[in-house]
């Protein structure tokens, strides 16, 4: 492969930054050399209500698994992210909210926000939730879902917070697993002009959770849905009825702050605990440095409240700083393929936080869309989800930041909490598709199959040396589950799953999941690396890569591909594809067997389902294993449609 680009930080950027590049060696440096320290001092950031005497307690052995922070220490979230902001900000923007139908907005101050979660949290509490109870939360994008976690942090309650375009079984599930005492959800959501039917969904998921006493009901759409009186309560009738003061209630660092379930990528989600002390410094500072936060930016991270993106920065990051943030509750393609960039306009947006799944699609519709609007407010644009493939990140770069725009690329999980490797803005000179270097604080380490760890240049699996405070502390119900998949594959360090490239100026490049990678001819060959070369064709949008079996070479390269507008399927293009990809990474990597697919399986997190591409592959069109995570089942079923027609028409 061609030696990547550098995009040195912008002229004048770093001279206004919170972190240049001489202070982030100086920190980096300081903050591996004492970890305590440097989290201490971060720790200021949080008012706490007992200070803590020690810093860290952590072990990452798998026999005596140890991550505790701050732990004698106690605070309060919800004061840290309202009240202390009240004193000078109560009458400015804390939400700007545009509603899915364009011209619906509202604005939220921080006033308001402090009066409804005080006032919520009355209500939960006679509802006889109290610290520790879990609440689930099933909302459309809307500033009550703000509410909802903060009321229920205020009290001491645990929320787990589920994706609302989840199914009655996904929220079942989940609710059963947390065993939630009270539901909060809406009479309906609205996404694409669609309505999505929450409160139906709700009763269906209720109907066998017993561990459920109450529903609260925000009114969205206004619709009529049933309600079972006495169960049922609608969200701004007792709101108005409650008393507008709720003492906050006071929680230990290490008491759980809320639950989490992963995206489900890769099979069965995993329900992640996250405590308060140690997750809410983390967030809160790190958010801040990332994005280069100052006062008066304004701050818009797509992400679906149900993901943790949205958890630590769009919701605790801003909200623990006193930032106005855009909350959008709709689709980047409805009702036409502008709308982002228009609330970009509207609002001033300076710094922009996305998923490359998303962008692959807007670049699909062309610049026109974005043309029309004047995007000059933005500042800093951040990258998650995925690795981001250079042709997408050059089109973010060029024609939504004008050039002028560094590119955070956030490499973490749902169980790191929050992020780990990062370009910082003001600091790291950016190198397309590379989530660049390490936060402060973080050891990453580059291990091989046999559990050595590379020094220099090399490959690997993307392991981490050492704990962090906003790290997930357990899987709910299944912590031998937890330290297996975890800390039990190196022992010493957290193996995160994935697959990561260091090069000569110590950079990292993730490579996708280590159990996607795929053997041919005992080479070794990132998903992610192929996928970026096809989708650098300039007929393709999009592209994702899995091994088949093949007799002579182990695996052989199986890409299904989507044409981007305006491009048709012909074997001409199959071939003009695998030569280019054999051009650019070499003849070992030239795809084998190349599939037309006019959309690929997602889950609803926007990130492509590898597991059911691999089977169809090799040509098993039964049993997809859990398949509650699939965004549209139809796609799977156009694909096993072309692969059968395929097979027939070789025959
Ligand atoms: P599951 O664990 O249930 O399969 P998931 O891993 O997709 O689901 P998340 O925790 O939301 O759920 O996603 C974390 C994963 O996303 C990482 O392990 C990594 O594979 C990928 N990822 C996130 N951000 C980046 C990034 N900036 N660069 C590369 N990969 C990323
Ligand atoms: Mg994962």
């Amino acid at each position: 492969m061609n030696a990547p680009e550098i995009y040195p930080v912008p002229p004048g950027f770093a001279a206004r930054a919170h972190v240049d590049a001489a202070a982030y060696e100086r920190l980096y440096r300081s903050s591996i050399d004492d970890p305590d320290a440097f989290w201490r001092g971060q720790a200021a950031f949080i008012d706490w209500l007992q200070p803590f005497t020690q810093v860290s307690d952590t072990r990452f052995d798998p026999d005596d698994l140890r991550i505790r922070w701050f732990a004698d220490g106690t605070l309060n979230a919800s004061v840290n992210c309202v009240d202390r902001h009240l004193p000078a900000k109560a009458a400015q923007p804390a939400i700007l909210w545009e509603g899915d139908r364009a011209g619906e907005s509202r604005t939220v101050s921080w006033g308001e926000l402090a009066d409804r979660v005080n006032r919520l949290a009355n209500v939960l509490k006679g509802l006889g939730v109290g610290k520790g109870d879990v609440v689930t939360i099933y909302l459309p994008v809307i500033p009550e879902v703000f509410v909802a976690m903060m009321a229920c942090v205020r009290i001491g309650a645990v929320h787990s917070v589920v994706f609302s375009g989840f199914s009655s079984e996904s929220l079942e599930n989940r609710i059963a697993d947390a065993g939630a005492k009270v539901l909060i959800t809406a009479d309906e959501g609205l996404r694409g002009g669609r309505v999505v039917p929450l409160k139906h969904n709700a009763d269906r998921a209720v109907a066998t959770q017993p561990s459920i006493r109450h529903v609260v009901v925000v009114r969205r759409t206004g619709a009529e849905v049933p309600f079972s009186p006495g169960r049922d309560l609608w969200y701004d009738e007792a709101v108005a009825a409650a008393e507008p003061w709720c003492e906050p209630v006071e929680v230990g660092a290490e008491d759980p702050l809320f639950i989490l379930y992963t995206s489900g990528s890769t099979g069965k989600p995993k329900g992640l605990v996250h405590t308060t002390g140690g997750y809410l410094v983390h967030a809160g500072t790190s958010w801040r440095i990332i994005f280069d936060w100052h006062e008066g930016d304004v701050f818009w991270c797509t992400a679906d409240v149900g993901w943790v993106t949205a958890h630590t920065y769009k919701i605790y990051g801003p909200l623990l700083n006193g930032a106005t943030s855009v909350l959008f509750e709709g689709v980047p393609t409805w009702p036409d393929s502008s709308r982002w960039w228009s609330i970009i306009e509207r609002h001033r947006v300076s710094i922009f936080y996305t998923a490359p799944t998303a962008l692959r699609a807007l670049m699909r519709e062309g610049e026109g869309p974005v043309a029309k609007h004047d995007l000059s407010s933005l500042r800093v644009l951040g990258s998650v989800g995925e690795p981001i493939n250079p042709e997408a990140w050059r089109w973010y770069h060029a024609v939504i930041g004008g050039g002028r725009c560094p590119i955070v690329d956030t490499y973490w999980q749902t169980e790191t909490g929050a992020v780990l490797l990062v370009p910082i803005p003001g600091a790291i000179p950016n190198k397309p598709g590379m989530a660049a270097k390490p936060y402060f604080g973080i050891r990453p380490a580059v291990v091989d199959a046999q559990g050595q760890v590379l020094d220099g240049p090399g490959e690997g699996n993307m392991c981490f040396a050492g704990s962090w405070p906003g790290q997930a502390r357990t899987i709910l119900h299944d912590h031998e589950r937890f330290v297996r998949t975890y800390f039990a594959p190196y022992p010493g360090y957290f193996f995160t799953g994935d697959g990561v490239r260091r090069d000569g100026d110590g950079y990292y490049r993730i490579s996708g999941r280590v159990d996607d990678v795929i053997n041919v001819s005992g080479h070794r060959l990132g998903t992610v690396e192929l996928e970026s070369a096809i989708s650098s064709h300039p007929a393709v949008a999009e592209s994702a890569v899995v091994g088949y079996p093949h007799e002579v070479k182990g695996h052989g390269v199986f890409a299904y591909v989507t044409l981007k507008e305006g491009f048709a399927e012909s074997d001409e293009l199959r071939r003009e594809i695998v030569a280019w990809v054999r051009e650019r990474i070499g003849p070992i990597a030239s795809p084998d067997i190349v599939q037309w697919a006019p959309a690929l399986p997602k889950n609803r997190a926007g990130k492509i389902l590898r597991r059911i591409l691999t089977k169809v592959a090799a040509n098993d069109f039964q049993d997809f294993g859990d398949t509650s995570t699939v965004a549209e089942p139809g796609v799977v079923d156009d694909i096993v449609h072309r692969r059968r027609q395929e097979l027939a028409g070789s025959n």
